[in-house]
């Protein structure tokens, strides 16, 4: 059950597009007084290192958060990407990965939790709850958030998210982010992601709800973001749903050098009771994070919304 390792997905195309929207829905959500909540049911280690033997097998981030840095913030001004003007959104998301690498040397690769906690409000005692399972994972993620010494404000717990969340839900400010980041190794993930967002819906409607997916050819994989759909349509909220494929790699294999799989080539976040600013947001930052992370056929973005 345990295979999956995020460091070697680290930073990431489909991590880049889930970070940018999380930032963005939390930018947002910030803007009330009122105390926050966010859960992240499936937490991973906090902290990945870009140049650590994980990152450097699989080298994902080399087709995400590394290229686009050496796109839109290029050491040398006259390589990069014209683009005219950075979507604030794409902007917010390198700038704060930009603060965990203050050498300027992209080496640190910021996971959810911690990407959350640059926007947690001390004053408004927000609070991270965290939930990982992976024996290795969950020791980590909790040597990285006892660094960050944020005391009661953020906890960790070697739990099923799925199950965990329940505890949390509705919260007694009655203001709330989900995020649900499964690694959908074992099939039936999909499945219990339906059935948590129809129990959590249950439990405070009016809560935000993140939902990543693999856009893989797997029948469960397509039904998803159509389940939640009919989800939230049935509960009466307002839904987004956002995708990013950056298509073939052609050039994947170099002769003489072990051969390279396409890996993850497409993903997608479904999010329930968006914020109303998310949609131009991801109307700005889609074009052209396809744009720089495009590479061949299959390529394209997506952005629906409903409800
Ligand atoms: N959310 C993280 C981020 O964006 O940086 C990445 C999470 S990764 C895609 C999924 C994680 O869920 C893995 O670290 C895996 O060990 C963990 N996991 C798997 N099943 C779980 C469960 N039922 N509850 C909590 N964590 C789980």
């Amino acid at each position: 059950m345990f295979s999956y390792r995020h460091a070697f997905h680290a930073g990431n195309h489909a991590d880049v597009l889930k970070h940018a929207m999380l930032l963005g829905i939390l930018r947002h959500l910030t803007q009330k007084d009122s105390p926050l909540v966010v859960v992240d049911t499936h937490a991973g280690a906090g902290l990945y290192r870009l140049d650590g033997d994980y990152a450097g097998t699989s080298g994902e981030a080399s087709d995400g958060v590394v290229k686009l840095f050496a796109a839109l913030a290029p050491a040398d001004p006259t390589r990069g990407v014209a683009i005219k003007e950075i979507a604030p959104m794409l902007q917010d998301y390198m700038e704060t990965v930009a603060g965990f690498n203050p050498s300027g040397q992209l080496k640190i690769y910021p996971g959810s939790p911690f990407i959350v906690q640059t926007l947690l409000r001390e004053e408004a005692r927000d609070k991270l709850k965290l939930f990982e399972m992976h024996p290795t994972d969950s020791k980590a993620l909790a040597a990285n958030i006892a660094q960050l010494k944020a005391g009661r404000q953020v906890a960790a717990a070697r739990l099923d998210g799925f199950e965990g969340l329940k505890a949390f839900l509705p919260p007694p400010s009655r203001r709330a982010l989900v995020l649900i980041d499964p690694s959908y190794e074992i099939k039936s993930d999909y499945q219990k992601v339906s059935s948590c967002i129809q129990d959590s819906l249950k439990r405070f409607a009016t809560g935000t709800y993140a939902i990543w997916y693999p856009v893989i050819p797997r029948p469960e994989a397509h039904e998803l973001p159509r389940r939640l759909k009919t989800l939230a349509t049935q509960a009466g909220k307002p839904w987004l749903h956002a995708t990013l494929a950056i298509g073939q790699a052609d050039e994947r294999n170099v002769p003489g050098e072990p051969e390279r799989g396409q890996g993850l080539t497409a993903s997608g976040i479904f999010v329930i009771n968006p914020p109303h600013t998310l949609k131009p947001a991801l109307a700005a930052a889609l074009p052209q994070l396809l744009q720089v992370l495009g590479r061949g056929r299959g390529k394209g973005q997506t952005l629906e919304t409903g409800g």
